[in-house]
Parts: C-alpha cells; sequence; structure tokens
C-alpha cells in the first residue's frame, strides 16, 4: 500500500483544480484533457513523486507544449546558410506573400481564364523557367529526388541506364542514385571506376538495351588526386552520337554566377542546359533559393514523356510550391534583384564588414560575456562543399566553471525561441550571417536569459 503510485490523483480530481480548469478559456477541453493525462503519466514514471512545480504548474506547461507549434521558428546562428535539418531556404519576402495569397482563396490553378476552360498548373512556373534557362521545356514537382525516379521511369523503365562510379552517391536521407535507380525499374550499368571514369567507358557500355545516360553531379562530397570525370558537354554528345538520351541530375540549382563572391565550382543550371543533355533535374530550395522542389528542364520530347509518366501525378507539385517558385523565379529577372531579395543569396553574398557590424550589434546588446572574433560560414545543402566563408561570429566567454559550453548550447535549444549555435574550440559561438537581421533583438534577450539561467 506504500506504493505512491496508487495514490496519484484521478483526472477528474486534477481538472477540478482552479488553477487547472482555469486552462480550458484558453485550451480546448481534450488539449487539457491530455496534458493532464502526460502529466499524470510523467509522474507515475518517476515512481509517483508529485511534480517539483506543483500539478497545476506543471500541467499548464504541458498544454502549453501541446499548443504550440511543432513547426517552431529557429534563430539559425549555425552558420550553415542551407540547414537541411532547419528548413534549407528561407523564403524570399514575395514568395512568401504569394504562399499567404493562395492560401486564403481560390486560385487558377487549373483553369484557363482566357477561355472558361481547363488550364494545366504546369504552365504557371514552365515560362519562367524557360526564360531563364534556355530549356525547350519545363516540368515542376515535389523534389529533386521526385524529379529524379519521374525522368528515370520515363526515360529508362526496362531498360539499362549508364553511370559512372564516381557518380552513384548517396544524397542523404536514404537517396542513394543505385536505389532509385532500381525503383524506376531502370536496369543499373556502371562505367568506369571509383575515381576515373573516361568517354570510352560510356561508349563501350552502349548496347541495344541502353535508353539512358545519366550524369550526376557529386553535389556532397570533394574528389582530389588521380581522377577523371566526363563533362556534361562530353556526355550530350556521346549520347547524340548514339541516339540515346542523356540525363544530368544537378543537385543544387545555381541560376546566379557566384563565382564574383568567391564560391565556384558549382555547376550553374544554365550551362547545364547549354551543354546539350536532354534533360536536367534541380532541387527548388537549395541555391535557388525557393520552395521544396523539383525542377525537370529539358527537350520538348523529353519533358512531354515525364508529364506523361504515372509518377508525374503522384509527385507533382501543390498550388503553394508553384505560388513561391514562380515568385522566387520572377526574381531572377533582374539578378541584382534576386541577389538582395532572395536571402540563400544575400546571406551567401554579403559584404563581410556588414557582418561584422552585425556581430558587433549582438555583442553589445549581449554584453560582458560575449566578443566578436573570425570565423568561418558553410554554404551547406550538398552545395559548395568545402568552401569556407569569412565570417564574424560572436563568441560567448562566460565563466565555464558555472556553464559549460554544452550547457549553454542546450540552453540556448531549448530557449523560445531556440536559437541553435554551435560550439567552437571549447566556446559557444553564433554566426552572424545566418541570423537574420529581424531576429537580432530576440537573439540578444535568448543569450541573456541562457547566459543568466
Ligand atoms: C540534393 C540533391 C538531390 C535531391 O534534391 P531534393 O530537392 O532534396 O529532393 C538530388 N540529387 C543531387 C545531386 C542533390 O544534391
Amino acid at each position: 500500500m506504500s506504493d505512491p503510485r496508487r495514490t496519484l490523483p484521478a483526472v477528474d480530481a486534477l481538472l477540478a483544480e482552479p488553477d487547472v480548469a482555469a486552462l480550458l478559456a484558453t485550451h480546448p477541453r481534450a488539449l487539457v484533457v491530455r496534458a493532464v493525462r502526460d502529466t499524470l503519466e510523467a509522474a507515475r514514471a518517476d515512481g509517483g513523486a508529485v511534480p517539483r512545480a506543483g500539478w497545476p504548474r506543471a500541467i499548464a506547461a504541458r498544454a502549453a507544449r501541446l499548443a504550440a507549434p511543432s513547426l517552431a521558428g529557429v534563430v539559425n546562428a549555425t552558420g550553415v546558410v542551407l540547414h537541411t535539418n532547419l528548413g534549407r531556404a528561407v523564403l524570399a519576402r514575395a514568395a512568401a506573400d504569394a504562399l499567404a495569397r493562395v492560401a486564403a482563396g481560390y486560385v487558377a490553378l487549373e483553369y484557363d481564364l482566357e477561355r472558361g476552360t481547363r488550364g494545366s498548373r504546369h504552365r504557371l512556373c514552365r515560362d519562367l523557367l524557360v526564360e531563364l534557362t534556355g530549356a525547350e521545356d519545363a516540368l515542376v514537382v515535389n523534389n529533386a529526388a521526385a524529379a529524379l525516379l519521374l525522368a528515370l521511369s520515363a526515360l529508362a523503365r526496362r531498360g539499362e541506364a549508364i553511370v559512372s562510379r564516381g557518380e552513384l552517391i548517396e544524397i542523404g536521407g536514404q537517396f542513394r542514385i543505385p536505389d532509385i535507380l532500381a525503383r524506376s525499374g531502370a536496369t543499373l550499368i556502371e562505367v568506369g571506376t571509383t575515381n576515373r571514369t573516361h568517354r570510352d567507358d560510356y561508349v563501350a557500355a552502349i548496347g541495344p538495351a541502353t535508353r539512358l545516360l545519366v550524369k550526376v553531379h557529386r553535389s556532397n562530397f570533394q574528389v582530389t588526386g588521380f581522377t577523371a570525370e566526363v563533362g556534361a558537354v562530353e556526355v550530350a554528345a556521346v549520347g547524340r552520337a548514339r541516339h540515346v538520351p542523356t540525363l544530368y541530375d544537378l543537385g543544387s540549382g545555381l541560376l546566379l554566377d557566384l563565382s564574383p563572391w568567391g564560391l565556384s565550382g558549382e555547376p550553374g543550371i544554365r550551362d547545364a542546359v547549354a551543354s546539350g543533355v536532354d534533360a536536367v533535374v534541380c532541387s527548388g530550395d537549395k541555391l535557388l533559393g525557393g520552395p521544396q522542389a523539383g525542377i525537370l528542364l529539358g527537350s520538348a520530347a523529353v519533358v512531354a514523356a515525364c508529364r506523361g509518366d504515372p509518377i508525374a501525378r503522384a509527385v507533382r507539385a501543390d498550388k503553394f510550391t508553384l505560388a513561391a517558385l514562380e515568385a522566387t523565379l520572377a526574381l531572377y529577372r533582374d539578378p541584382e534583384t534576386a541577389r538582395r531579395e532572395i536571402p540563400v543569396l544575400k546571406m551567401l553574398t554579403e559584404d563581410v564588414e556588414e557582418i561584422r557590424r552585425r556581430a558587433e550589434a549582438l555583442r553589445r546588446g549581449v554584453g560582458e560575456v560575449a566578443e566578436v572574433v573570425e570565423g568561418e560560414s558553410e554554404v551547406g545543402g550538398g552545395s559548395f562543399p568545402g568552401a569556407k566563408l569569412p565570417t564574424w561570429l560572436v563568441r560567448l566567454v562566460p565563466d565555464t566553471q558555472h556553464l559549460t559550453p554544452d550547457t549553454l548550447e542546450a540552453r540556448l535549444r531549448e530557449g523560445d525561441p531556440p536559437v541553435v549555435a554551435r560550439i567552437e574550440a571549447d566556446r559557444v559561438v553564433l554566426d552572424a550571417r545566418t541570423i537574420l537581421p529581424s531576429q537580432e533583438d530576440v537573439v540578444i534577450r535568448a543569450v541573456r536569459r541562457a547566459v543568466d539561467g
């Protein structure tokens, strides 16, 4: 009888507590009941102990957590611009506005307003993509992985697809080129070696069953040393000479030359299209800086084949994707506007003195426990692997006897809003590059709270 678990209060008794009943004014009853049950469950797991804060406060805290959106906004202080775990690209104002507009009312998604008849959703971004990339035709789907699956299914199903061994990569999140190829119904024919593949390797592998030559951009790692790869221009030439279609999985979709800002080596979309391959696949939310989307560019025949494949329906883009992508693409009509308005491009090309000024402002706000030091940011999102961007960091230097870097990092992460920072040389650092200017005040407050405990 001494087991305290038996003496836990009943759900109804807790619901009748005035401070718990008061929660019903701001939360649905079902949520409050769940908060009570969860709190009881936690107490039971804790050996039947009364919550340290007391029942009403513990229940209120749990109710608040249950009511909060699970996709909480966070501050990205990591300096990784395209942070896949933090949602990759932050959208341009115009794209966010387009999303809100589309969400709140009906839209002419598949409706031809001139004729008053059914139209195509694919027309929406198509014209802009054709204009900006020089491709003959274009199709937008859910993400680049889906675009690749669709293209492989439409172009190589029941046949052979030839890929260089050096390009059989894993993108992350269980996504491997050989697996996706197998799912598409194509048979993979590997050519070359891990470090070197030559034009003649492709030529020798082409046979009666060959349906497609595939080139994959090794987007997330670097190879150095004794290496050789066959460029898209050459792969396209081999395909043309042997009447075999060619596909180039570009990964990140770069539509603005970033080499003046020290970022080179990532193939651009226009160059990929101009290489002469029949189809190019890239992402909407990496370097392009738009919403999650897969962009398929290519010849009229290839895009028509993809549009007609059953997988196209299963991976079709929704109205939000199309609206946000269209608004993002429209900004590229003027490269300087794109660079200024698209957050990914703005962060990647920001003047380092401007970053320093923002870091100094943060430091002044935070006070004595912070100092400004030089550091490096990363592009992230499997783009420009190895590239380091000079930046300025706010380094937090509280007395480590009382506050270890791990504890401070965790407090920042668990704060409201959560601030995701990184630890470098045993100190928590905040990279001013990826902290949005509008977040400066909340970051200062969050850091002060975390430091003061
Ligand atoms: C990122 C990437 C993909 C997948 O793109 P998602 O838009 O995330 O689906 C495919 N191929 C390459 C080479 C990539 O880098």
